[in-house]
């Protein structure tokens, strides 16, 4: 397994090798045979996939490269790529880099010139998301939010006219707070979905109105262990002409003050709908009256 770098001389290759997410059995064959043919294996956690490794009778050695060491493993890794080792780096469960360690390796690698190969297989994400029954033409994954409620709600704010699907990693402890800010910003009845231990004997799937979901998981602490993914669906895009009844309400208040073409003007910068259509219901507010 070498390769002829961009500087003439033989090279590894870097793989990056998803592993599964719960179920042992979802490990690909092109993973395993991988695993077994490299010099070595780059592992997140050595203990944790040690376990992984004896189900498939996997005797290369391993290597540990987690966030706390990634930053001073990479350049050395790199050069053991370069002298011609073939490395496969795996982390805890599921992709690489995926919430998780490896992004620095992949960089220097490809900047060295190195090979990478990725083998594909499971990611929570994806998983979720196939079987969700939200939009999955255009998606957004948002990774895990920041754990303190201000950074969480700031975050979420920004999310608040997202039109794809939001997928978010969260931790069975957190979910429930999670859920809250969401309802609340959000509101009740965006449509959520919770993936919880996907793959493993208590996989569960329920969607919900946000309130619904949240009130469920509240109900039931079962949903609050484990390893969730949860998703949300996006915002609804206002049909471009549309006047929804909130901005109508508006344009009622705004009339009272100002004349038609401003209070057309503010209620398009405060809704972001169509500054045309608001104006021509303003009109036929003003002469209704
Ligand atoms: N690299 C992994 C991937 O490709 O999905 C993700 C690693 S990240 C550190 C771990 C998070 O992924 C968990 O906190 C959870 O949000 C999600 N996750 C991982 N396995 C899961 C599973 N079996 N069911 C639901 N969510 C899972």
């Amino acid at each position: 397994m070498t390769e002829t770098s961009t500087a003439g001389h033989a090279s590894g290759v870097l793989y990056v090798v998803a592993t599964p997410i719960g179920n042992l059995a979802d490990m690909s064959a092109r993973a395993i045979e991988t695993l077994r043919q490299v010099d070595q294996i780059v592992a997140e956690d050595t203990r944790h996939s040690r376990k992984l490794l004896q189900h498939y009778a996997i005797q290369t050695p391993m290597s540990a490269l987690h966030e706390h060491n990634e930053r001073e493993m990479a350049p050395r890794l790199v050069e053991q790529l370069l002298a011609g080792a073939s490395l496969a780096m795996i982390s805890d469960a599921g992709t690489p880099l995926i919430s998780d360690p490896g992004f620095n390796l992949v960089r220097m690698a490809r900047e060295a010139g190195i090979r990478v190969v990725p083998i594909p297989g499971p990611s929570a994400l994806i998983c979720a998301l196939s079987a969700s029954g939200l939009p999955t033409d255009r998606f957004a994954f948002e990774g895990f939010l920041p754990a303190k409620r201000a950074a969480r709600r700031s975050r979420l704010e920004r999310l608040l006219r997202e039109t794809r699907t939001l997928v978010f990693y969260e931790s069975g402890h957190r979910i429930v707070e999670c859920l809250q800010d969401l309802c609340e910003l959000f509101g009740a009845e965006r449509r959520a979905v919770l993936a919880r231990e996907l793959t493993k004997q208590f996989e569960t799937i329920q969607d919900a109105p946000l309130q619904r979901l949240a009130q469920w998981v509240v109900d039931d602490p079962n949903q609050q262990k484990g390893e969730i993914v949860l998703l949300v669906q996006g915002w609804p895009e206002p049909q471009a002409h549309a006047v929804t009844p909130e901005a109508e309400n508006l344009l009622a208040v705004l009339l009272e003050e100002l004349p038609v073409k401003q209070a057309a003007k503010l209620a398009a910068r405060i809704t972001g709908l169509n500054k045309r259509a608001l104006y021509d219901r303003a009109l036929e507010l003003k002469k209704n009256r």
